[in-house]
């Protein structure tokens, strides 16, 4: 695609204030690939002014007519599938594969999934002698990171619009192209000025400015923990509602009934997407000591698949490969054993990380701990199943994970006693309706399907 120079404001493409860009770079071979304005204060106070001009007018629509321009929305992202995945590739890395099936095909899909919902869902209903009205809670900031990027995106603008309120979106300085197709998806599909507003630019300038607008009434956020916790606390201090869909360390528990092969390969599987730059991922394996050095085998020789440059793509910049392969050190540093992969370059040019397989891995590991946000796995081993519960637990997270047993019944009675927003049946999958959040230091709300709209709902109950 060819880059816009301007900021999408009240229905045009506008000039920026400030003659500031970012260059956007493609992790596979590092080159530049176009730039975008990096936004400033001033422009975000236009989206935010612009955004808070149309909410009466878009809270006022009925949802028919909102269900009619998001159906449109689907058609004008379905229309860019190729170029959606071809700029995905192109700013993030990932191989083309993937960003077809996934980084288009999953936003498309959520897109469509709330044109549906609103043709179903009660915006009112009855409690004894009270009538309860959902109405949008105002003008929502968005902001939004790079790894899933326009499904972070779609995540959060298209529930929002759903649910009548008007949206100005910051997305992440690395993968800004992506945005402007959602801009012009939103401008063919006939939204009104003003009701989605995109400014590109840097987290500490436009972020900032977005989350400490007097204007907005809400701020959504995708992200690292660090940078959501400044967030809900501004956020917080001015008594404004804020959802926060943070870091996780999800653990995938191989029960000794499970059929151990096939859980060892889709655990793998499951780190190496994306490049492991996904904040889901279950990148704590955890198996009982009597199966230890056979699933470490198995995941070793699974990993080994995964070719950088093939099946792998890079990280999505310099800054964070040097901070994958800074935990790959810190893990051998601290005592684990690398089975496969390992801190050197696998290729000589883009930002690639080496799938990594760490056993010997302890619950108190730094490894064991923190968020890499890389293709790397650590494989821990339990004794029996209060032990594996605790270790399963026993982070700062509760995002997600995955339970593995010879029995559905055995799986799910050790998946209520896990700390975490959603966990993976003998290999369930992946459901664009079920909510999606954090339990701990993993967030606060839900995304996706009717648990997605509620977040952009306000109650109002008026007593007969
Ligand atoms: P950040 O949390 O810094 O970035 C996420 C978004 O927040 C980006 O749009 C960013 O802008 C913006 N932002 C950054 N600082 C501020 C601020 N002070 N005020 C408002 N907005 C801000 O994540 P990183 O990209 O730095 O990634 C670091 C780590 O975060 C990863 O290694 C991973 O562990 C975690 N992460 C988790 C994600 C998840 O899905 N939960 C997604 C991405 C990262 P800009 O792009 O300009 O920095």
């Amino acid at each position: 695609m060819k880059p816009h120079d301007g900021m999408y404001i009240d229905r045009a493409w506008r000039p920026a204030t400030t003659p500031d860009r970012i260059e956007v770079v493609n992790p596979a071979d590092e080159q530049p690939i176009g730039t975008v304005p990096a936004g400033a204060r001033e422009d975000v106070d236009a989206a935010v002014h612009a955004a808070r001009a149309a909410f009466p007018g878009w809270a006022a629509t009925a949802p028919a007519e909102r269900a009619a321009r998001i159906s449109g929305l689907r058609d004008a992202l379905a229309a860019r599938r190729d170029e959606i995945a071809e700029t995905v590739t192109a700013e993030l890395g990932a191989p083309l594969p993937f960003s077809q099936a996934v980084h288009a095909d999953l936003p498309i899909t959520v897109a469509g999934s709330y044109a549906d919902l609103l043709g179903t869902y009660a915006f009112e209903e009855k409690v004894g002698n009270s009538t309860v009205y959902l109405e949008p809670v105002g003008v929502v900031g968005a902001i939004t990171p790079w790894n899933y990027p326009l499904h972070q995106i779609v995540a959060k603008a298209v529930p929002a619009l759903a649910a009548g309120c008007t949206v100005v979106l910051k997305p992440a300085e690395d993968t800004p192209l992506v945005a402007q197709l959602f801009a012009e998806a939103v401008h063919e599909a006939g939204f009104p000025p003003g009701v989605f507003n995109l400014v590109t630019g840097l987290g500490p300038v436009a972020g900032q400015a977005l989350v400490e607008h007097p204007g907005i009434d809400m701020l959504s956020f995708t992200g690292s923990t660090a940078v959501g916790r400044l967030i809900a606390a501004t956020v917080g201090a001015a008594v404004k509602r804020v959802a926060l869909e943070l870091g996780g360390k999800s653990a995938n528990v191989i029960l000794p009934s499970a059929d151990l092969g096939r859980a060892v390969n889709v655990g793998v599987a499951n780190v190496m997407s994306n490049s492991g730059q996904t904040c889901s991922a279950w990148t704590r394996m955890l198996v009982h000591q009597d199966q230890y050095e056979e699933a470490v085998a198995l995941a070793a020789t699974a990993a080994a698949k995964y070719v950088p440059g093939e099946r792998v793509g890079p990280l999505v910049s310099a800054k964070q490969r040097d901070r994958v392969r800074g935990y790959i050190e810190q893990g051998v540093k601290e005592g684990a054993r690398i089975v496969a992969g390992g801190a050197e370059a696998p290729l000589d040019q883009g930002y690639y990380v080496s799938p990594t397989v760490f056993a010997d891995v302890t619950p108190h590991m730094t490894i064991a701990q923190e968020e890499i946000f890389g293709p790397v796995l650590s494989i821990l081993s339990y004794e029996d199943e209060a032990d594996a519960l605790r270790i399963a637990n026993g982070t700062v997270y509760g995002l997600a994970g995955a339970v593995w047993a010879g029995d559905t019944d055995e799986a799910v009675a050790f998946a209520r006693h896990m700390d975490t927003g959603q966990v993976d049946i003998n290999g369930g999958r992946f459901n664009p309706l079920a909510p999606f959040g954090g339990y701990k230091q993993s967030g606060v709300g839900r995304e996706l399907g009717a648990h997605g709209l509620a977040e952009y709902l306000h109650t109002k109950s008026l007593q007969f």
